[in-house]
């Protein structure tokens, strides 16, 4: 399913397979779950993409020696600059993304530098590791990023949301869920997922950090008012409308606004420690590949629930 200009459907072409270059895996697509970041590259929100190019960026397949691998958002990085150097390496500077600047997994066959594919736990199937790949590492290292919460707040309850929702009621934290005033759906989903509460993006709770999910910059300034002092609203979405201005007086108090960033394989490597000892379960619908635009509709529009997935 092919990218062949922003702000137009993908197209179901024949094209070449492609062949694995010096140290890619040649990939056997079986599942592909869809990301909001999917959606921001086809309606032209992220600069620069390939093009023509292959979204997709949480492959489950299968490589040439038959090993099951994950391919994630994070898919070159340089090695070499400072940023790489210093254990950061989701900031490089020329770090390239699967599904962006390279071809991802709306596809039959991938290719992948194998020292970015993490192994899968052997308990998930296909279709329950697909939503890990991003919606779980991004949405894990924005959950660290948010520090040693208990009130921790959710705003936008989605693929992301409902995986980090069960790590921190596993943690011990409790998390309140923020959807659209009035969205029941979005709301009982979230409390199904383990949140303590869940209500609309208007109601006022006292937080001690907040991670913001959704797309909207006002979201910011709505989760300032209620994070506390010493609190921080990390910002997990690659693109966001722009931030309304907003008194001093809400960032006052040492409360601290920053942005999440793409994973490091730390990230990942991490992660999938942790889900050793804890199950997480998703809530996921299913799309033939030939209908990617449809599950990019679906979430465009906010009527799908948790997490869709796109099966070859
Ligand atoms: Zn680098
Ligand atoms: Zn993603």
């Amino acid at each position: 399913m092919l990218l062949e200009q922003p702000r137009t459907p993908l197209a179901l072409r024949d094209v070449p397979p492609p062949s694995p270059g010096e140290g890619q895996l040649r990939i056997r697509v079986k599942v592909c779950a869809v990301c909001r970041t999917d959606l921001h590259v086809v309606d032209g929100e992220l600069p620069d993409p390939k093009l023509p190019l292959v979204v997709g960026h949480q492959i489950v397949g299968v490589d040439d020696r038959g090993r099951r691998v994950g391919v994630p958002w994070l898919g070159w990085t340089c090695g070499v600059c400072a940023y790489c150097r210093s254990g950061r390496e989701n900031l490089c500077d020329r770090a390239r993304f699967t599904g962006y600047t390279l071809d991802g997994g709306y596809a039959e066959v991938a290719v992948a530098d194998e020292r970015y594919c993490f192994e899968l736990p052997d308990d998930y199937s296909d279709d329950e590791a697909a939503p890990l790949l991003c919606a779980g590492l991004i949405g894990f290292r924005a959950y660290r990023m948010a520090g040693e919460a208990r009130r921790l707040g959710f705003y936008g309850f989605g693929s992301a949301a409902q995986i980090v929702a069960q790590i921190a009621a596993a943690d011990g934290r409790e998390v309140y869920a923020f959807t659209r005033d009035g969205d029941e759906a979005a709301q009982n989903f979230a409390r199904r997922m383990g949140a303590a509460w869940a209500g609309g993006t208007s109601e006022a709770k006292p937080l001690d950090a907040a991670i913001i999910f959704a797309p909207a910059g006002e979201l910011v300034v709505s989760a300032l008012r209620n994070v506390v002092k010493g609190g921080s609203v990390v910002c997990a979405g690659i693109h966001m409308s722009d931030i309304p201005s907003f008194p001093y007086e809400l960032l006052w108090g040492e409360r601290v606004v920053r942005s999440v960033a793409n994973l490091t394989r730390a990230d990942g490597l991490a992660l999938l420690e942790r889900l050793r000892t804890l199950r997480v379960v998703t809530e996921r619908t299913s799309y033939p590949l030939e209908r990617a635009n449809d599950a990019l509709s679906a979430l465009r529009s906010g009527e799908l629930t948790g997490t869709a997935v796109l099966h070859v």
